[in-house]
């Protein structure tokens, strides 16, 4: 057994750019947006590159050897982790949460993300909420494209961390490099995307939607990012919501690993090493099935860890 390495699926956008080449994908192309790391999503399914599930995809892995996910009841992969490189702005958009997604768009999920700043430029600002005061004046002002008085924009520096809840209005701006973790879902609506044009026309907006969506007025996430130092390791744990834990590891020399959840996903951001044998550089992306008890960790990286908590299994150990 072992780890599973991921290939991971590129794609294209009309704000990508070159950032993700610079990362060091050499395989992504020049308008690259996205780097899907960590999916069984349909629509950018990984391949597994080493062991007994070679060339398998990770939704077949998922599928037909649920014993590598501590046997989960959930009908698929719930996690998809991206790193999203944004030339240009990327359009202004919610999400909704499980409910609405239920009842709106054939019971597809909703969609819970977070984002960690892997690099940016130096005056690289973010959208994250609004200035309306109440539904009513939210309402007003996107039905009079009064852009510039509703979006809440910020700065942003390497190293930042952002959960962005359901209802929560939210853009990535250019000159931004980041790492995403979320619900494996794909439901977006997007309110206003610049008046850009796609192939001459322009993007499709969700207007009604994303009013039902946006919470108002806007409630700024904040949650203590909480430092803990094991041997060989420090965690620094950025989120614990209902559909993931983020944690980002800083490894210095050796840390051996214990296995205590269904899997988890596990994305080399910094520097190298190796996790067995099998040799660890920045940019690759892994799961650690429950199969795997322990394993052994070396080397100077950093790796941002994510798995599920509290809906699969007890957390009553944690913390
Ligand atoms: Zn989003």
């Amino acid at each position: 057994m072992g780890v599973l390495m991921l290939e991971p699926v590129f794609k294209e956008a009309i704000w990508g750019g070159k950032l993700l080449q610079n990362f060091g994908y050499e395989e992504a192309g020049d308008k690259a947006g996205e780097c899907w790391g960590i999916s069984a999503h349909s629509s950018g399914d990984c391949t597994i590159k080493n062991g007994e599930y070679k060339g398998k995809t990770l939704s077949w892995c998922y599928q037909n050897h649920r014993e590598l996910f501590g046997n989960m009841k959930e009908e698929v992969f719930p996690l998809l982790v991206k790193i999203i490189g944004a030339e240009d702005d990327l359009s202004i958009q919610v999400h909704p949460d499980d409910q609405y997604a239920a009842v709106n768009e054939n019971g597809a999920l909703g969609k819970t993300e977070c984002w960690y700043i892997l690099d940016c430029k130096e005056d690289a600002t973010i959208v994250i909420g609004h200035h309306a005061k109440d539904k009513q004046e939210l309402e007003e002002m996107i039905r009079e494209k009064r852009w510039k008085e509703l979006i809440r924009e910020i700065p942003i520096q390497k190293g930042d961390f952002f959960q962005i809840n359901p209802g929560c209005l939210h853009a990535i701006k250019g000159g931004t490099l980041l790492i995403e973790t979320q619900q494996s879902s794909d439901v977006t609506y997007r309110v206003y995307d610049y008046d850009r044009m796609q192939n001459g026309k322009p993007r499709e907006l969700h207007i009604q939607q994303s009013i039902d969506c946006i919470t108002a007025p806007h409630q700024d996430y904040q949650e203590e990012r909480v430092i803990r130092h094991k041997q060989g390791l420090t965690v620094e744990r950025l989120v614990k919501c209902p559909f993931y834990t983020l944690e980002k590891w800083e490894m210095d020399g050796t840390y051996h690993f214990q296995m205590e959840r269904p899997f988890v996903n596990v994305t080399v951001i910094e520097g190298q090493g190796n996790v067995g044998d099998i040799p660890l550089k920045k940019g690759d992306h892994f799961i650690i099935p429950s199969t795997e008890k322990e394993c052994d960790f070396q080397g100077e990286m950093t790796l941002m860890v994510s798995y599920c908590c509290l809906l699969y299994t007890s957390d009553a150990a944690d913390d």
